[in-house]
């Protein structure tokens, strides 16, 4: 019997990474991934984003061990303890007040689509409204509120989902249409249909959805209509923030300044179970304990929260070398786009992708890599983009190994290599 035998036979079908990549995973150091017998794969899928510093950074590993031996606490449900204090201290002077950013925290369930569910539940309650407004090949969350916000049919199944209206985001129908401008008559028009709407709610950079980005303009244009129209704005940071398209939160340097702002994945640093909401504090409109659960004090995850923070976020420097990263993997990607008619780099940062307008060849060049030591997910409405998350903190030859590997899983794809031939 194999491990793959034992997860059929005792786990749930629901299982989705590990079918593709099926591994018996058993260290994870930086930006690779081992086995029980020591065979490496580079790792540009990072947690999905929630391991944007790596696996395992020695600061963090230091910090919680020694947390944990001195027995601090582990859950702490909302209680102050000297962690989340620790982490509020770094939070607010490393990445608020940098940034003019005048926001309060609320820590959520530790899940993405916990704090989705929050921030949608405050913006009903705040502007007394029903109705969000989110965008087509949006990602939220599977659990209901957020599941609605979520555009791909396959994860929103028949369940029973209401109170979103959606629009095409930027782009959706071709460079021509405007649908900033649709989305302000919708607004306008008394009789468009759209409920007038508590929040509009989006990604700057869909990280599930194909990797659509939206512009400045098209971001200005939103935030006047939402503001001219009594909605909050949300923005869903939970894969684009904590750095991964350069900046803290993908809106950096836009002069946009989002009602809630949603982060996740890689807010503990570590890999560990975290979420919290950004509200402009004229919003934070809670009554004590009407939003409460029992993780919102994963003191582990503010242990390495802290941590991540002062280290990557008290000066320029990982900035600047994500941005470097991110311009190596756009000039690597667009050099694989023009082997391929019609396909395309879309992203931005490091969460650059290949769309090739072909899911099949999209699956293969993900297998074809897996085999040779990548792993790389598909992204995309039929998963025809191959999507790059490396760890930010990827070291420049690791870089340049995935990428080869990658280009050589796409060389293969597309007929040109043997299997497994250099
Ligand atoms: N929002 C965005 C933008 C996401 O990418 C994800 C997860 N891929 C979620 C929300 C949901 O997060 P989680 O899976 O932790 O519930």
């Amino acid at each position: 019997m194999t491990h793959i035998d034992d997860f059929n036979r005792y786990e749930s079908q629901v299982r989705g990474y590990c079918r593709r990549f099926d591994a018996l995973f058993v260290r994870a150091v930086g930006s690779e991934l081992f086995d029980a017998r020591g065979r490496r794969w580079i790792d540009f899928l990072a947690g999905c984003g929630s391991l944007n510093y790596g696996h395992n950074d020695p600061d963090m590993a230091e910090a919680l061990v020694s947390h944990i031996r001195g027995n601090g606490l582990s859950a702490a449900m909302d209680l102050h303890t000297d962690a989340k204090h620790r982490f509020i201290d770094a939070f607010v002077g490393q990445v608020l007040k940098p940034r003019n950013l005048p926001y309060k925290l609320q820590f959520t369930g530790p899940t993405g689509t916990n704090a989705v569910e929050a921030a949608l539940k405050l913006a009903r309650k705040v502007t007394g409204r029903h109705n969000v407004l989110a965008f087509t090949n949006g990602y939220h969350g599977v659990s209901l509120g957020a599941l609605a916000a979520t555009g791909n049919r396959f994860n929103r199944m028949n369940a029973p989902l209401s109170g979103v209206t959606r629009l095409p985001y930027e782009g959706y129908m071709g460079a021509d249409v405007d649908t900033a401008c649709l989305l302000e008559r919708m607004l306008a028009d008394p009789s468009s249909g759209v409920d007038s709407p508590a929040a509009i709610l989006f990604e700057l950079v869909q990280g599930e959805g194909g990797l659509g980005t939206a512009s400045p303009a098209w971001l200005a244009r939103v935030a006047t209509a939402a503001r001219r129209h009594g909605a909050l704005l949300i923005v869903d940071d939970v894969q684009a923030g904590c750095g991964r398209t350069g900046g803290f939160f993908s809106f950096d340097g836009m002069d946009l300044l989002p009602d809630i702002v949603v982060l996740s994945k890689s807010i503990s640093g570590f890999g560990l179970p975290m979420a919290m909401l950004l509200l402009r504090p004229e919003i934070d409109q809670w009554s004590p304990a009407e939003h409460n659960g029992t993780f919102r004090g994963n003191t582990h995850a503010f242990v390495t929260a802290e941590v991540a923070v002062r280290k990557f976020w008290s000066t320029p420097a990982q900035e600047q070398a994500t941005r470097a990263r991110a311009a190596r993997v756009g000039a690597a990607l667009q050099a694989l786009a023009a082997k391929v008619p019609g396909a395309c780099v879309k992203g931005r940062g490091l969460m650059q992708g290949l769309d090739l307008r072909d899911g099949t060849l999209a699956d293969r060049v993900s297998r074809n890599a897996y085999s040779r030591g990548l792993v790389i997910e598909t992204a995309g409405p039929h998963d025809e983009v191959v999507k790059l998350l490396p760890p930010l903190t990827t070291p420049d030859p690791v870089l340049e190994e995935g990428l080869h590997l990658l280009e050589l899983s796409l060389r293969e794809a597309l007929g040109e290599l043997s299997l497994q031939s250099a």
